[in-house]
């Protein structure tokens, strides 16, 4: 008889656990997961999946008026928010299922309750039971998190609400100057709500290139999202005529709804973890090595819960090595290093690699070229908006450590981009890659020039 019930059991259904479970399960070994929620976690059910559907419903707003230029006559076009909601469910609802058939065809058990560690071996999961495995694998994601010592902070929604308003509202206020920040204001904004967000430093998208910051700030506001920059909340109070917002700098703003978007918090409450040795870092998320491995040793965490790179596709690869490692006994470690990354913002960027700041501090002497140009399809509408495309290149060896752009389609062209730069590629191979004609991503292989900011004089 076996020792243990299970050979692994997983601990959240999102996209980490689930692929995590699939693969080991697949090897055949006897699997189980534990999900509360629905199966899919934050990116299919309340992340990247619907806030995708959402940025492409706002999107028509400003497609609509790039047709008028064309000669199109648009008049009349409404948009109704139930409707949309009511088929962006009807779509999440049938990817939730995909993935419970996905776990269930591949042979892993699926338990619906919330799970805890009872000890090393043991987990407790909510009216199914107890149960044991010789495997653990934590993948319980991460959590909006929201100020509690604001007087009237409890009067805003999060990102996990703003999937399901019933209302679409006149007004909106968007603390926080992040992924989620940028990408809600532009939702709300083409979706013709009074956008404000409300940032506490001096640019939006700290961690990104300073160019592609103030870039996304400048397109946005011509967008027409308000931008308040160097700003907290102070109070937020209910009125009759809707939520009045006191900021730190002593201006004052009126809206319908507020949203926090002041970042996300691994998901560990409640877990159980000191009962079976798993610890915290610093961060408060879950300890671990190169292998995923916590400081207990037959325990695995994967994905946002361990707060190392937060993207869906991390957490793919993550749990994919662990599966690897201790399912088909080949040891394999994700290499974090060169992971590209998009926000979906109107516009919306695309980034790998170093950005100039990063890459000054690490590399010293560097060549930039950059080019901002009004994207083709724009020249008819009278649209002011610019593309920008930066790549940040070491001096000395000539690698492209960084590669940045912002404007139509950047999110697919980093992609490909990914592949040269992960793959450690030089600028004379860069260009020596023939262009595709006529694109935006042509200019990135046809930039010769070096850039120097104004005033700074020519590089030699
Ligand atoms: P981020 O960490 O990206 O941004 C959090 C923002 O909140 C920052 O601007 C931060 O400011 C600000 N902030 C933090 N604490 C406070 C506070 N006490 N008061 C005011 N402002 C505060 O988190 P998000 O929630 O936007 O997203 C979470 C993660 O999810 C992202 O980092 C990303 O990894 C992932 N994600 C990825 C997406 C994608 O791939 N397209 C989309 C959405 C999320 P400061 O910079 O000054 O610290």
């Amino acid at each position: 008889m076996a020792k243990y019930d299970y050979d692994l059991f997983v601990i959240g259904a999102g996209s980490g656990g689930v692929r995590a479970a699939r693969l080991a399960a697949m090897s055949g070994a006897k699997v189980a997961v534990a999900e509360e929620d629905r199966v899919g976690g934050t990116c299919v059910i309340r992340g990247c999946v619907p806030k995708k559907f959402m940025v492409y419903a706002a999107e028509f707003a400003h497609h609509f008026k790039t047709a008028k230029g064309y000669g199109w006559t648009i008049d009349g076009a409404t948009f109704d928010w139930p409707t949309f909601l009511a088929e962006k469910d009807k779509e999440i609802a049938r990817l939730s299922g995909i993935y419970v058939r996905n776990l269930q065809n591949a042979g892993a058990e699926l338990a619906h309750g919330k799970a805890r560690l009872v000890d090393a071996h043991t987990v407790e999961i909510d009216k199914v039971g107890r149960r044991t495995a010789d495997k653990i694998l934590i993948s319980t994601g991460g959590q909006a998190w929201q100020p509690t010592e604001i007087p009237g902070a409890e009067l805003g929604i999060t990102s996990k609400e703003a999937f399901h308003l019933t209302e679409l509202p006149k007004r909106i206020v968007i603390a926080g100057g992040g992924y989620i920040a940028v990408e809600f204001a532009g939702i709300f904004n083409g979706l013709g709500v009074d956008t404000t967000l409300v940032y506490r430093g001096p640019n939006i998208l700290r961690g990104f290139d300073d160019d592609v910051r103030s870039h996304v700030t400048e397109e946005i506001e011509k967008r027409g999202v308000k931008v308040v920059l160097g700003a907290q909340h102070a109070s937020i109070e209910k009125t009759s005529t809707g939520l009045l917002h006191k900021f730190t700098d002593g201006h004052e703003t009126e809206s319908d709804v507020l949203m926090w978007a002041v970042g996300r918090r691994p998901y560990v409450q409640g877990l159980g973890l000191e009962t079976a040795g798993v610890e915290l870092n610093e961060a408060g998320a879950i300890k671990v090595d190169d292998y995923s491995r916590t400081t207990a040793t037959n325990i695995w965490a994967v994905g946002d819960v361990t707060d190392r790179i937060n993207l869906t596709p991390v957490a793919i690869r993550e749990a994919a090595a662990f599966a690897e490692t201790e399912f088909y006994d080949r040891p394999t470690r994700f290499d974090h290093d060169m992971v590209a990354s998009a926000v979906f913002s109107q516009p919306p960027i695309g980034s790998v690699g170093l950005s100039e700041a990063d890459a000054r501090h690490q590399f010293g002497k560097l060549d930039i070229y950059l080019s901002r140009q009004r994207p083709m399809k724009y020249t008819f509408s009278g649209s002011e908006e610019r593309a920008l495309l930066k790549l940040v290149v070491d001096s000395a060896t000539e690698r492209v450590l960084g590669c940045h752009v912002v404007g139509p389609d950047a999110p697919e062209i980093i992609q490909m981009a990914a592949i040269a730069i992960k793959m450690g590629v030089t600028k004379t191979q860069w260009d020596s890659t023939c262009a595709v004609h006529p694109t935006l991503a042509e200019e990135l292989v046809t930039m010769r020039e070096k850039y120097v900011p104004m005033g700074l004089g020519q590089v030699a």
